[in-house]
């Protein structure tokens, strides 16, 4: 950093107006324009120079991710801890590390599933297939966990913590760091499971968010946003289908956050045809709730013309 400011000090003092500096706080490199003949002739050719910047440490606080709720022997420690929305998720990384080799195929969604919340994503893989951790972290457990089998769950440095559920073969154990991309284990189908697969979760402080929220599952892995603000509507299986995808709005501001959770209201008017379970299907929203807005039972049949508020 002292070779950069003296490089900078002494270019600065030899010519101003053929200088132009330019820092990108996420860049490893800083770069200067100079000119490549005299620096008194008049439209001297500039050259573009690029002076590396060995270490950026100064300016990324270290976070002691183990401070707090770190329990190997739990799956979820934060049980009964209260978490303040909307929640802020930082990342520093702007892509993920596919968990699998091969292409994903996502089979069930997070959202509500036979009747039940289904808290991750269900991505395809055959026995044995390796699975890698999508970002660096620590493992916080590696064990046997009920309907999940053999599970690890990893703490990433911005507090996210992701699961690798119904393995066949665990390869790490809790208090292991673990790289982006490192090994955690074989993909299988132990616990509940339907047909082996992987089950990927994430979790910020016990609330089990969509992951296709922050994460792109096509091909480019990307993580959606480097700070990204998360609201009830993507921590609650009940507002997501797992058969459907859900649209993304990304809220990227505590603002636009806020903003968000003002609600929305729209008259819809019955048409011919239509059911309490299509119009909330369509509307991403619960009967139940319709029908406490509207004032009306489940079983009350609908008119065509009448008028039903939703909150969306
Ligand atoms: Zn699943």
């Amino acid at each position: 950093m002292r070779y950069i400011v003296f490089c900078i000090a002494f270019i600065c003092s030899t010519s101003l107006n053929f200088i132009f500096a330019q820092e990108d706080t996420l860049s490893t490199s800083i770069k200067i324009k100079l000119p490549n003949t005299n620096l008194f002739v008049k439209d001297a050719i500039i050259e573009e120079v690029e002076i590396p910047i060995i270490s950026q440490s100064d300016s990324i606080a270290p976070i002691d991710i183990k401070s707090e709720h770190w329990d190997t022997t739990v799956y979820n420690p934060y049980r009964n801890t209260l978490v303040q929305f909307p929640l802020q998720i930082k990342f520093t990384d702007s892509v993920f590390f596919s968990p699998v080799a091969h292409k994903k195929v996502i089979t069930s969604r997070y959202g509500w599933r036979r009747g039940r919340p289904h808290q991750g994503i269900d991505i395809d893989l055959v026995t044995g297939d390796s699975v890698v951790s999508i970002l660096e972290g620590i493992v916080r457990f590696a064990r046997y966990s009920g309907g999940h089998g053999k599970t690890v769950v990893v703490r990433h440095y911005n507090g996210l913590e992701t699961t690798y559920a119904h393995l066949s073969h665990i390869a790490v154990k809790a208090n292991d760091t673990i790289s982006k991309g490192g090994y955690i284990g074989k993909g299988g189908n132990t616990g509940n499971s339907r047909g082996s697969h992987l089950h990927l979760v994430a979790s910020f402080k016990g609330e089990y968010i969509h992951p296709e929220y922050l994460f792109d599952f096509s091909e480019a892995n990307t993580i959606r946003a480097q700070e990204l603000w998360v609201t009830h509507e993507w921590t609650r299986a009940r507002f997501h289908n797992s058969r459907r995808v859900s649209k993304v709005n990304l809220l990227k501001t505590k603002e636009a956050a806020l903003a968000s959770l003002v609600k929305q209201k729209k008259v819809y008017v019955v048409k011919k045809g239509d059911t309490l379970y299509g119009i909330s299907r369509r509307n991403n929203l619960s009967v139940s709730k319709i029908c406490n807005v509207n004032a009306i039972k489940k079983t009350t049949p609908l008119k065509i013309g009448q008028k039903l508020v939703l909150e969306l």
